[in-house]
């Protein structure tokens, strides 16, 4: 039995046989060609082919995972039809009177060690894209065809690394899991599979030449452990789980069109947090009720540039289409302290937790700022989209913003362009917020209260300090009682108040929230069905007394 240590992207277990997937990387040779306008041609037939494949894999793609990861496919169509790239290779066919695998050869080195020479993790995946597209031009021309990646019956693939198109082409069924050798949990092998819902590890340090093919392994995506031929307790033990997962997973999915209600009959909403449209088919299996937080910052933080409003406006639709009716809550850029874009350059601050972050930011840079509610406004036309602000501390920044509004309104009005009548909501995630809430409540259409910042700035506990976790608690009565007043201000003015942060995950905590009357509870997708297990389970009535919740340390106010 050996183990590796690697890094899982995608949780669960998977016992199966490794396949060792080999690319079959032709042997490049330097060829003196007289007719260079033939080998021209060759190499834009080589194009023209490439092409057809890349649009082929899209195609795939886009019914697998959808948008987002047909997106992938898009990028390296992009860059197929790169004139630099492509000025190049003809530069080396003309200029050397070289072979077309040659020239796209030597083209692609210059490339890849400009790319990596860049200190910009993106532009540093992108030498990855630039590779793919090279290695497919030179099977092309050599004839040597993809490598062959189509196993018979379902494998743990085990690779040095794969490209987005090469997990692309894989049938999903055939495939029990992913572990390679290199690749970041943020690349975009580890971002397919996660769509995928394949358990995969990445950065495990197996060996590739061949003698671990065939072999029984499990991969334990939690833990970001390969085990390969595991000794006959291990593997008893592990397929016990393996069971125990399976079937956990079957009870929680016949939870699917229940209700979230009590056994004394009080009802909530169970929505989603997502960072990305990549997690809506997680979002649509677990069965939230809509998407109550929408990090709309993490569609920042993957890029080199501000998206543009139409990018943005893209991804909005396609959450809202795709909760087909339900409410999509939207928040607006969360930048700052922890989550940092290169291309803001925002001045380094004392104290970024407390600086200038989030709608801070968003308020100082109008352009930034009305970009994404044009984007927003445009959405909201298309169903139920609800705009969150967040890191509100007073009244003054919701005026702000109701002006940058009906700014950004009248320039749509002259532009003809139609937008809706989106719900206007705040995080309330700041102690002062909390406690003018009924001053807040008068102003906006709903609360959100994020408990991640609010735990934060109520203890006075920085939310990354590894060493303060001891200090740093959640069920502490001060932010509970904020909960408590935040809700009951809410239904004094008659708006809703939910919880974001992770909190809302917390069942221990779901009576205790039930009885404080909180009207929903959003968190991440998983989450969703556990939670509505525990809610069906939980009758608030023992949540009332106060006997109950001061034993429990609970606010009783
Ligand atoms: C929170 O602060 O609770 C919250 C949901 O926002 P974030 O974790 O993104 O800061
Ligand atoms: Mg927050």
């Amino acid at each position: 039995m050996e183990l590796y240590q690697g890094k899982g992207v995608c949780g669960g277990i998977a016992i199966g046989r490794i396949q060792v997937y080999k690319k079959s990387r032709p042997q490049i040779c330097r060829v003196h060609v007289t007719d260079t306008d033939a080998e021209l041609l060759r190499y834009q037939n080589a194009r023209q082919a490439a092409a057809g494949q890349l649009e082929a894999l899209r195609q795939k793609a886009l019914a697998d995972t959808g948008e987002e990861g047909a997106a992938i496919l898009e990028a390296y169509q992009l860059l197929l039809a790169d004139p630099d790239y492509n000025e190049a290779v003809e530069t080396i066919i003309r200029s050397e009177s070289a072979n077309a695998e040659y020239a796209v050869s030597a083209a692609q080195n210059h490339f890849l060690r400009m790319f990596e020479a860049m200190d910009d993790d993106y532009m540093k995946a992108r030498a990855a894209d630039m590779q793919d597209i090279s290695e497919r031009l030179i099977a092309l021309l050599s004839g040597s065809g993809p490598a062959a990646l189509l196993p018979g019956e379902p494998v743990i693939l085990l690779a040095e690394d794969l490209s987005p198109s090469e997990t692309a082409q894989l049938d999903p069924a055939h495939i029990l899991s992913f572990v390679t050798v290199c690749g970041s949990p943020a690349s975009h092998t580890a971002i397919l599979s996660g769509m995928l819902g394949i358990p995969a590890l990445v950065q495990t340090p197996a060996p590739l030449d061949g003698a671990l093919d065939g072999m029984t392994a499990i991969v334990d995506g939690a833990a970001g452990t390969l085990c390969v031929d595991p000794d006959e307790a291990t593997l008893a033990r592990m397929k016990a789980r393996l069971r125990d997962e399976q079937q956990q997973r079957r009870q929680l999915l016949a939870l699917r069109g229940q209700e979230n209600i009590t056994r004394d009959g009080r009802k909530i909403l169970l929505y989603a947090n997502i960072g990305n449209i990549r997690e809506l088919p997680a979002v649509l299996q677990n069965d939230a009720d809509g998407i109550g937080l929408f990090r709309s910052e993490f569609i920042y933080l993957e890029r080199t540039q501000p998206p543009t409003e139409e990018e943005q406006f893209r991804i909005y639709r396609q959450a809202v289409e795709a909760m087909a009716g339900k409410r999509v809550v939207i928040r607006t850029l969360d930048i700052g302290a922890d989550k940092q874009c290169s291309f803001l350059k925002m001045p380094p601050e004392a104290n970024p937790a407390l600086g200038c972050r989030a709608i801070r930011l968003c308020l100082a840079r109008p352009g930034l700022f009305k970009t994404q509610l044009r984007a927003l406004l445009r959405a909201s036309a298309l169903g139920p989209v609800a705009i969150l602000y967040p890191m509100i501390s007073g009244l003054a920044e919701l005026r702000q913003i109701r002006r940058m509004v009906s700014e950004v309104q009248a320039a749509l009005d002259v532009q003809g362009i139609a937008y809706g009548n989106p719900e206007q909501g705040i995080m309330i995630e700041t102690p002062a917020a909390a406690l003018i809430s009924d001053l807040l409540a008068r102003e906006v259409d709903f609360f959100s209260i994020g408990t991640n910042d609010l735990t934060q700035y109520t203890l006075a506990v920085d939310r990354q300090s590894a060493d303060l976790d001891a200090y740093y608690d959640a069920h502490h009565p001060a932010v509970l009682r904020m909960i408590s007043m935040v809700v009951d201000n809410a239904h004094r003015a008659g708006i809703r108040a939910g919880i974001c942060g992770e909190l809302a995950a917390d069942s221990t905590l779901a009576g205790t929230f039930l009885a404080m009357g909180v009207d929903e509870l959003s968190v991440s997708p998983g989450n969703i069905l556990p939670l509505r297990k525990s809610i069906r389970e939980t009758d608030t009535r023992r949540y009332r007394t106060e006997e109950y919740l001061v034993n429990q340390g609970y606010p009783v106010i």
